[in-house]
């Protein structure tokens, strides 16, 4: 059956939302201390998306004129459909961009399969290339595996990008030789600055370091960044230090939102639209899948979270999401 593109609606603020990033676990390897506490339980499969419901979904998604698509968990890498959803989504019409955010521990055995099924870009969570600094961050010991994963990545032809928290007290002693590796490869190495969420607000705010002082100290060690681009790449705001082959991003939601130029929406694990990271709202596609919805019904519920996509966050005001960590809607 040919299938006929939609008119591809505008959220209320005239933005185009064409991005659209699947959380397909909340489970994880790790347990990173500024995602998840310690102790988090997480979904039983009954009550995950099944494969049955991605191939439904992921056209829908198509057809509505997405034209990204990254895979994010939890760790995605633990889903055992992932090489069969990243074809799907490279298959979907209009050439899409499908990505992949992970902690990398399981990209030695898997980086050149995901490049065969279509995958064209992965960012990869490394905060710290100290083995003892990572382990108390990511309350795992995989560094070496990591490190592994990153460099299968490149060698499968992936684009790379490197994606650290800064954490006082926890891997301030990373940031340069963090930043070195964009000396030495042609990835991006991305500060994240940390962002408040349930259970984790009071170590997220006390830990948070604003990219301003992670820019700062990195002037004062490399002298003065240079800009690459005049705009946003994504949500990064791209530098490079003089003569490096890669480059450096900040990506500032905390002290420099970008809500006006926001294009993504999330779909979660248990079968949520969320609309925002920050904000609670979401569009419950699993109810409508587990009592019968057809297509057209499910098209009118996407439509319905484009439209209801609300404005940005509020963490200015001290307003931050409750109802789910990191983990459980997928960064
Ligand atoms: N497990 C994968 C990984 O770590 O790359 C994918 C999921 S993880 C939730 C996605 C991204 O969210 C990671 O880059 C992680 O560093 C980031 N992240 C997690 N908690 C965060 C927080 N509180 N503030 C900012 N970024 C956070
Ligand atoms: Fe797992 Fe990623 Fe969260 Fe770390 S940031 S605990 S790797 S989901």
């Amino acid at each position: 059956m040919i299938s006929v593109p939609e008119e591809i609606p505008l959220d209320a603020y005239g933005r185009r939302i064409d991005y659209l990033r699947i959380s397909l676990t909340d489970a994880c390897n790790l347990r990173c201390v500024y995602c998840m506490p310690k102790d988090m339980q997480f979904l039983p499969e009954r009550d995950k998306l099944q494969m049955a419901d991605y191939r439904r979904l992921l056209p829908l998604f198509g057809r509505l004129g997405f034209k990204k698509f990254r895979f994010t968990g939890g760790e995605p890498t633990l889903h055992p459909g992932l090489l069969e959803l990243v074809s799907l989504c490279a298959e979907l019409p209009g050439d899409p961009l499908c990505a992949l955010t992970t902690n990398a521990i399981r990209l030695p055995e898997l980086a050149r399969p995901l490049a065969r099924a279509g995958l064209r870009r992965i960012n990869v969570s490394l905060d710290s290339l100290d083995p003892q600094r990572f382990e108390r961050m990511a309350r795992g010991p995989s560094l070496a595996q990591a490190w592994e994963g990153v460099l299968a990545a490149e060698a499968a032809g992936l684009e790379v990008k490197l994606n650290a928290v800064m954490v006082r007290n926890f891997n301030e002693d990373d940031l340069l030789p963090l930043a070195r590796l964009s000396q030495r490869y042609p990835w991006q190495i991305r500060f994240l600055e940390m962002m408040p969420f349930a259970e984790q607000t009071e170590f997220q705010h006390t830990r948070g370091i604003k990219n301003r002082s992670v820019q700062e100290r990195l002037e004062a060690e490399f002298g003065a960044l240079e800009p690459v681009g005049d705009r946003l790449d994504g949500e990064a705001r791209v530098m490079r230090i003089p003569g490096a082959p890669g480059s450096l991003g900040f990506i500032s939601p905390v002290t420099d939102p970008f809500c006006a130029s926001c294009n993504r929406m999330r779909l979660t694990a248990d079968g949520k639209l969320r609309l925002c990271l920050l904000k609670e709202d979401e569009v419950n596609l699993w109810q409508a899948l587990r009592s019968g919805a057809g297509d057209d019904d499910l098209l009118e519920l996407l439509k319905e979270g484009i439209r209801r996509k609300p404005w940005g966050h509020e963490l200015a005001n001290n307003r931050f999401a409750q109802n789910r960590a990191m983990n459980q809607i997928g960064g």
